[in-house]
């Protein structure tokens, strides 16, 4: 049975869905004005294990993930939703381009990089911009209900109305009266209100029609509306970095249960932050890395995901080259033990491998909070004791296939992407091995001893299995 630690209620909890054997899951998504770093990496890989997870458990997931492409102001990670500018139109401006121009390129680079990392797509991907209307909606029906408040074009809530703020990150009004003091904008009623909607000045393009003001929404109000949309008033899973968990989830929580009188969220799941070389990513430290950045260093994006999956998603993993090294070389081990499993053709009678003890080692660690350093660990214990017995040649071909099929089944969640060895081989070695099996076959043992040679001078090794197969694999 899983158990999730829930931001809400600062617990592990036992996960129980809405509907039996369905469960719906809401992701904050980019904001598509900049290149995904590897902060916003470790968060979508949380959500992508998590859902994974759910999967390989039986359950039906789906998933949304939201693109902001309007409306999430560069002072809003850290303050009310009401101040500072539009990144979009922000990035639009210095880059002399459209804000449709900048949203899209970083929109398409963030699919790119889900898809290198090996993340499941989200079952839909909803754009702010078109779901305008329903935010309207909501604004509306939240100034109705007293929650909202109208001057000069601009809405905001009313956080004072909405007795359950501070709920979710602690930060409630009585505790945000002794912290820091906001720059307070001159139309709010309390420091702490949020904007739903804003007035756009006059040269700002994204903008649309509204009954308070030819404007836009505030970031906020888009997740709220698009959430409700797809997977209804109350769902299963939020997640996000723990940076999203204030302002910008607890302000989900006041919009959408003032809107709909209706617990919005049952489970929290938040992905704490990435250091690298222990120290807070930031771009004035050039310490800003991407998946690029790591590629170019001649490491796989799997590498990158073993080093996430080997740190709890809670906690503070410290992204160094080292560690990468580290990685690298762990899924080299996998990489290998697989390989080595495909090569066994034994059909001797060998020792067995006790799987089932495994699984329940893996799956109990994946069961507590998605604990994946715990269930690699059990992986690499497994690797261990094959090993020993592949070295004793103790292991025959239906063991080998097995495990094979075993680790097949936990990388379901794992989602690792293990380079298959031969498509590694370059061509010409290839055609040796097969111009060396046809020579061999009609037993010219001096031009397959040649070929041999010069197969072994590129680094490789072919060895003979039975009925004229081979095995091609890397010199070590
Ligand atoms: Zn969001």
């Amino acid at each position: 049975m899983l158990k999730l630690y829930n931001t809400l209620s600062k617990a592990k909890e036992k996960f129980k869905p809405i509907n039996v054997g369905k469960v719906s899951i809401y992701s904050c998504g980019p904001t598509v004005y900049d290149f995904v770093h590897l902060g916003n990496i470790k968060s979508y890989m949380t959500a992508d294990v998590l859902r994974r997870y759910l999967e390989y458990s039986g359950y039906e997931t789906r998933m949304i993930k939201n693109i902001t492409d309007v409306g999430h102001l560069t002072e809003d990670d850290i303050n009310q939703g009401d101040s500072g500018e539009d990144k979009i139109a922000k990035k639009a401006r210095l880059e002399k381009k459209t804000p449709s121009e900048i949203a899209n390129f970083y929109e398409k680079y963030f699919y790119e990089i889900e898809e290198r990392m090996n993340i499941l797509p989200a079952h839909y991907f909803p754009h702010a911009t078109a779901h305008i209307p329903q935010m309207i909606k909501m604004i509306t029906e939240l100034i109705k209900k007293d929650f909202a408040y109208e001057v000069n074009g601009n809405v905001f809530f009313d956080v004072t109305k909405f007795s359950d703020y501070g709920k979710l990150s602690g930060n409630t009004l009585d505790n945000l009266k002794v912290g820091a003091r906001l720059e307070e904008h001159p139309d709010k009623k309390n420091p702490w209100d949020f904007a739903l909607w804003i007035k756009a000045p006059k040269e700002h393009l994204l903008k649309w029609e509204s009954p308070w003001s030819l404007g836009y929404p505030g970031w906020h109000i888009e997740c709220s509306a698009m959430s409700s949309e797809y997977l209804g008033d109350t769902f299963d899973i939020h997640t996000g970095g723990e940076d999203n968990i204030f302002p910008h989830h607890e302000a989900e929580i006041a919009q959408s249960e003032g809107y709909s009188g209706k617990k919005f969220v049952n489970f929290w799941v938040h992905t704490r932050h990435l250091l690298v070389d222990g120290q807070k990513m930031a771009k004035s430290k050039g310490n800003f890395y991407r998946l690029e950045d790591i590629v170019e260093k001649g490491y796989s994006p799997s590498v990158l995901r073993l080093l996430i999956l080997s740190a709890h998603y809670r906690t503070q993993l410290n992204f160094t080259w080292k560690s990468m090294e580290q990685a690298k070389t762990n899924l080299e081990k996998i990489t290998d033990f697989l390989s080595n499993l495909e090569n066994i053709t034994s059909e001797k009678k060998g020792k067995k491998i006790n799987l089932e003890k495994y699984r329940k080692k893996i799956e109990k660690a994946m069961d507590d909070d998605l604990n994946t350093p715990l269930a690699i660990s059990v992986f690499y214990e497994l690797m261990t004791e094959a090993n020993k017995l592949i070295a004793k040649e103790q292991l025959n071909e239906e063991e080998a296939e097995k495990i094979i099929g075993f680790w097949e089944k936990i990388n379901k969640f794992f989602g690792l992407v293990i380079p298959k060895d031969l498509e590694q081989v370059p061509l010409e070695v290839k055609q040796w091995a097969e111009e060396r099996k046809e020579a061999r076959m009609v037993r010219n043992f001096a031009y397959s001893d040649e070929l041999r040679k010069k197969i072994e001078a590129k680094g490789y090794l072919v060895e003979d299995v039975k009925n004229n197969k081979y095995t091609l694999k890397k010199k070590k």
